[in-house]
């Protein structure tokens, strides 16, 4: 037997949501993708770095991110030294619990939301606790004070859509005594979001993505604002080199290009409010949803059912077999041909 740690060999491992390799045309609406392309900007700063040869590849990229990180900084209205660039949020996410939590120490978060957050601390050895959720979708059972090192918030709550109000943020700033993170992967769809609560807490740190709202999935890019001496700590750890030189072009382009960005989130907001009238007509319950995706159920509360179907189509939602779970599907927005279509499919299916 290999001599791997106890913790390793004992994981599952996170899986992610299907990606079809057949070849054929899949309506992908499963992992939360933008349906749109990232602003013409991307593509031209990504051609301008690679220039007519590439040689610029040659060379190691900016160890530091600098350029993202001031872009990133001046649109959130913060001083750089408050950013750090990570190569998707999940690694920034992974280098807080190796930051904050020891081997035995207790991280925690809510369940459901994003279960990477176990996985990523199971590898570190650390503990982990969940909070369920009342059907007022307010934290079960949380105590007056959580003694763990770092609770994770998914605020727009994902898989399920809803978001808590920012008093509520406040309020468990106060309540955890070791680091709240607020994982803000979908709050560019929201009405509202904590990230200049930063100021006002310092146990506070707001992670965001640009794989939703910027369409950047697939150039691996996220941050996260936080206090300087948070940041600097991250700073320690990461890998020296995390963004590649055609990420740092792309991440700046895109954040500069506020206006693609706008008509894109409209779109997909619009585009997931009429969807969600559409279900209910079907009968369908669906929680109101602030990020580009809605949970919703079927009549017969038979997720795997509908799932299945709609699979046989070639239409790819996400199932979660966990109990709390498999009586719905969450359906991520793509366009509104695509959604029409998915209507279509769903009507058929009954
Ligand atoms: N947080 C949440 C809540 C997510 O759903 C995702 C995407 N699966 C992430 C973080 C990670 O996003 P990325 O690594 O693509 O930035």
């Amino acid at each position: 037997m290999i001599p791997l740690r106890d913790n390793i060999r004992n994981m599952a491992g996170y899986v992610p949501g299907f990606q079809p390799d057949d070849g054929q045309d899949w309506i992908k609406l499963n992992t939360n993708e933008n349906p749109y392309p990232p602003s013409p900007a991307v593509r031209e700063a990504i051609l301008r770095e690679l220039g007519e040869d590439g040689a610029r590849l040659r060379q190691y990229p900016d160890a530091a991110s600098r350029a993202g990180r001031q872009e990133a900084a001046r649109l959130y209205g913060v001083d750089p030294a408050w950013v750090i660039m990570a190569n998707g949020s999940d690694e920034v996410l992974n280098n807080l619990i190796r930051a904050f939590a020891g081997e035995g120490e207790e991280i925690a978060y809510v369940h459901p939301s994003y279960s990477y957050y176990a996985t990523l601390a199971e590898i570190q050895g650390a503990r982990v606790c969940t909070f369920g959720l009342t059907d007022k979708w307010e934290l079960d059972g949380f105590p007056e004070r959580y003694e763990g090192k770092l609770f994770f918030l998914t605020n727009p709550n994902a898989p399920l859509g809803f978001a808590y109000p920012r008093e509520f943020i406040e309020e468990l700033a106060g309540r955890v005594a070791g680091m709240l993170v607020v994982d803000e992967a979908y709050a560019d769809f929201a009405d509202d979001n904590a990230l200049d609560l930063v100021h006002k807490y310092e146990n506070l740190v707001v992670t965001r993505t640009l794989s939703k709202s910027y369409s950047l999935a697939g150039m691996r890019l996220g941050l996260a604002v936080a206090r300087p001496e948070v940041i600097a700590a991250l700073d320690k750890i990461r890998d020296h080199y995390n963004l590649d030189r055609l990420a740092q072009a792309a991440v700046t382009a895109a954040l500069r290009d506020q206006e693609y960005f706008s008509r894109c989130v409209q779109r997909i907001r619009e585009t997931r409010d009429w969807f969600s009238v559409e279900l209910q007509v079907l009968d369908y319950s669906v929680i109101p949803s602030q990020g580009n995706y809605l949970f919703a159920s079927p009549p017969d509360r038979d997720g795997k059912r509908v799932y299945d179907a709609l699979y046989q189509r070639r239409i790819l939602v996400r199932y979660f077999s966990d109990p709390a779970l498999a009586h719905g599907l969450r359906i991520s927005i793509g366009t509104r041909e695509e959604m029409m279509a998915t209507l279509d499919a769903l009507r058929e299916i009954g």
